[in-house]
């Protein structure tokens, strides 16, 4: 476990958690969504929405406004104006801003909390709240599901149904975590936790531990001596974000935090923690045959330790090894213990050699100010510099995506200037000249060859015309079939809690990948693949490539994640393309060229 805990130590240095910043940047969001709901003007809405993204790829607290001045400055951020910063201020001094407190007096708050759904929007609501009075979710779905709304202009079959579906991503989204965010929260319980000298061992279990793309609640689990453990328990419920205990007992404390999600912290003794690691790791399915498996050798296995079906005597529990071990086989990595195969692999000795974080030579996907990134190109190059890479490839947007202010040939050119400059200041770690070119809807590409021919990396992504009536496989196909193009970004179009993925033949895309040596992405921030997606692809001899798709230099550090997700996947170092050495990614893409 001494691994593990290293493991998050390293996390904790690079990870924030950011309390206000983020609070402020909730409520420029909400004014923003009020402006839109009352029909204000359009610019107002925009610099609202604005400041709101600003603030919230801020990497750390902002105590007074001077802080946060020397801050933007600092970083070259521009786009919050002076009377923004008054509200910011008020805020900071007050816990307050009354330009929003007003708007809550004329927005049912309500409405506000599902106007950021998918597919649904402040403009919809308002109309439905004109002709409805709809104050709430429940007034919407009665709504919906009524004659009357059939009666609206631009209330189709399609359109409501859209609705519907937003709604209920929408509301999955919140009930479940996604695993950033999640991983966020625990490394900094953690990190709280350990404080305590108390705790002999520490690590997250249950579903966040193995990786899922979301978790409901987030699992802890701490050893201390017998007498110790009350002290602890009283340690938790003091966190700084815990909004109310729900329960309290010897081994188990479950407390609901401010963003309203729950975590239970469990305290066993030294000699249980291997056994309750494994027990509270899961999965259900691995653990039901695990227990079998031993009980047919004639040992019982539960949260207590191991232990001779016959006599009753204990054998083991003290590591989560001796669980494994005792039963004749070895330990399957956390990520893959779902019974697919993972056990039966494990009874002949078998571990696979699974991908790690400290393999990671690189990222190949970012974002920068040129495009729609929050951070410039010099602070994303630094970040990564200091996350130790080899080599990055800076991939902004092209010009068609107009929302992410892609980049035409000029500016590309602009900034390459940069690159070079920059690069001159980190020579250990080389900067690629690179594009998230945009596929159009017939298969071509936003940029011409001759200009693709001169960038070091092209990632090639599907922004738009995502309906059914697409053919979104012959799509990507054609694209693979580029010469220049190296990956396909985020592959299946899917987005956590925003969108499911278009309709996608993953057997022909993967094959296509193969075939022309193109990568397939593990889109962190989207979780596109998915794990079945990538052990189908890896397994199916085609490259991923796991990157952050980061649009600020916070997001840089979800690579643990993502590498975790791929794990997850059966990924080994060898399928990663970003655990390669810069000269066999380069002859990567010389591959195909
Ligand atoms: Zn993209
Ligand atoms: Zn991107």
């Amino acid at each position: 476990m001494i691994l593990g805990i290293l493991f998050f130590e390293i996390i904790n240095a690079i990870l924030y958690y950011m309390a206000s910043t983020k609070d402020i940047a909730k409520l420029f969001k909400e004014m923003a969504l009020s402006a839109e709901f009352l029909g204000e003007n359009k610019f107002r809405i925009l610099t609202y929405q604005k400041v709101a993204d600003i603030l919230q790829g801020i990497e750390k607290d902002i105590k007074d406004i001077n802080e946060l001045k020397e801050y933007l400055e600092a970083n070259q951020i521009h786009g919050i104006g002076e009377s923004s910063i008054e509200k910011i201020e008020e805020y900071l001094k007050t816990g307050r801003i009354k330009k929003h407190d007003g708007f809550l007096q004329k927005v049912p708050k309500e409405l506000l909390d599902i106007m950021d759904a998918p597919g649904i929007g402040p403009k919809t609501l308002k109309t439905l709240y004109d002709a409805f009075g709809i104050k709430n979710k429940e007034d919407l779905l009665k709504v919906l599901d009524s004659k009357e709304i059939r009666t609206l202009k631009g209330f189709g079959e399609k359109k409501i149904e859209n609705i519907k579906r937003g709604l209920s991503l929408f509301e999955q989204a919140k009930e479940r975590m996604f695993i950033t965010d999640a991983y966020v929260m625990a490394m900094d319980i953690l990190d709280y936790l350990k404080s305590q000298k108390e705790i002999i061992n520490i690590s997250i279990a249950g579903s966040l531990r193995r990786m899922r793309e979301t978790i409901g609640d987030i699992d802890i689990l701490v050893s201390a001596k017998k007498e110790d453990v009350p002290k602890i328990h009283e340690h938790f419920k003091v966190y700084k974000e815990v909004e109310q205990v729900i329960g309290s007992g010897e081994t188990k404390t479950s407390v609901l935090l401010k963003n309203s999600k729950q975590v239970d912290l469990r305290v066993v003794e030294p000699h249980e923690w291997g056994s309750a690691l494994q027990y509270f790791t899961g999965s259900k399915e691995h653990n039901v045959k695990i227990r079998d498996i031993a009980k047919e050798k004639g040992y019982k296995v539960s949260e207590y330790g191991i232990f001779d079906i016959k006599t009753n005597k204990r054998l083991g529990g003290e590591k989560e090894e001796d669980i494994y071990k005792i039963i004749d086989m070895v330990m399957p990595p956390p990520e893959i213990r779902e019974n697919k195969g993972e056990i039966e692999l494990a009874l002949q000795g078998i571990v696979p050699d699974l991908v790690e974080y400290e393999d990671i030579r690189g990222d190949f996907h970012m974002h920068t100010t040129y495009s729609d990134g929050k951070a410039s190109l010099r602070q994303m190059v630094d970040t990564c510099y200091k996350l130790g890479y080899k080599y990055i490839v800076i991939s902004d947007h092209t010009k068609s995506l107009r929302v992410a202010n892609g980049l035409d040939e000029k500016r590309f050119r602009e900034q390459w200037k940069e690159i070079e400059a920059v690069q001159k200041e980190y020579k250990d770690m080389t900067i690629l000249r690179g594009c998230e070119v945009d596929i159009l809807e017939d298969g071509r590409l936003d940029l011409e060859d001759s200009f693709l021919e001169e960038f070091d990396y092209v990632i090639a992504s599907i922004h738009s015309h995502m309906s059914p009536n697409t053919d979104n496989t012959k799509r990507i196909i054609k694209v693979c079939q580029n010469k220049y193009v190296n990956q396909i970004g985020h592959p299946t179009g899917k987005s956590y809690g925003f969108r499911d993925g278009y309709i996608l033949n993953i057997e022909e895309v993967v094959k296509a990948a193969k075939e022309t040596n193109t990568a397939l992405e593990l889109n962190i921030p989207r979780a596109d693949l998915s794990p079945e997606n990538i052990r189908y692809a890896v397994e199916n001899g085609s490259n991923i490539s796991i990157v952050t798709d980061s649009h600020s230099s916070t997001h840089l550090s979800f690579m643990k994640v993502g590498v975790g997700l791929a794990r997850r996947g059966w990924a080994l170092k060898n399928h990663v393309l970003n655990t390669k050495s810069l000269k066999e990614v380069k002859k990567f893409v010389k591959s195909k060229r």
